[in-house]
């Protein structure tokens, strides 16, 4: 099991990121910036959250353990998102784990804190409603797409769903990560990505993928990559 992060924040004004910064909310908050690496878990399902985060850059996934310790990700938090938000319906227990898909920078609170300011500021309110109803139409999706759709429609837009979250023109995530938030195995991702390679849509380099054509990607991945991304735009606007 990966360990969670635990640092103590510390007392400083902090800008809420992008998507919260569009709601031009300000708040003065116990936050910290820190860095994390792929990999790092920020909560876990089963554990109450002691902290609420705010993705600056890079990727959290939501993930669903299985039985046999298998996982598969429910949905993606890219920048101005929330990890643990649900702290401010005053519920510390998060409804799935968190764990870092691409490194990145994240600010982090204590739920206490964070409730406190969500309590008061009907903006803040708003931005986290969104968010969760991001989070569900996610994972809505997700639990169609894993039983009506190929693993290789599902990795290719699975890759375009992460880029544009990162914004990062080469995504560094290995073969072995797609598995596990796909809920496939290495074998079969394998596969897949051998294939759109060889289509020449994308390329695959010491851990990193880059594509190399997203019209052609887009059209290798099942519906539900323009459903959610069309989603994406009408909950934020
Ligand atoms: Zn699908």
């Amino acid at each position: 099991m990966c360990a969670l992060i635990t640092n103590r924040p510390t007392r400083q004004k902090v800008m809420t990121p992008a998507a919260l910064a569009s709601e031009d909310i300000l708040f003065d908050i116990k936050g910290a910036a820190r860095s994390f690496a792929a990999g790092e878990c920020f909560a876990l399902s089963t554990v109450p959250s002691e902290r609420v985060f705010a993705l600056r850059t890079g990727c959290v996934s939501a993930i669903v353990d299985l039985p046999k310790g298998r996982q598969t990700e429910i949905g993606m938090i890219g920048p101005g998102g929330l990890i643990c938000a649900n702290a401010a319906f005053g519920m510390s227990q998060p409804f799935s784990t968190f764990i870092a898909t691409v490194r990145g920078v994240a600010w982090c609170m204590e739920v206490q804190d964070f409730a406190k300011i969500a309590a008061r500021d009907r903006r803040l309110q708003d931005a986290v409603f969104k968010h969760q109803q991001w989070l569900l139409f996610q994972a809505q999706q997700r639990a169609g797409c894993s039983i009506a759709h190929t693993i290789g429609q599902r990795v290719a837009g699975w890759l375009l769903a992460l880029q544009d979250t990162t914004g990062l023109p080469e995504i560094p995530v290995t073969q072995e990560v797609i598995a596990q938030r796909l809920g496939g195995t290495r074998t079969t991702v394998s596969a897949a990505l051998a294939q759109l390679k060889r289509e020449g849509l994308i390329r695959c380099q010491r851990g990193r993928i880059g594509i190399d054509d997203r019209s052609r990607l887009q059209s290798s991945a099942c519906e539900c990559y323009a459903t959610l991304k069309r989603s994406k735009s009408e909950i934020y606007g």
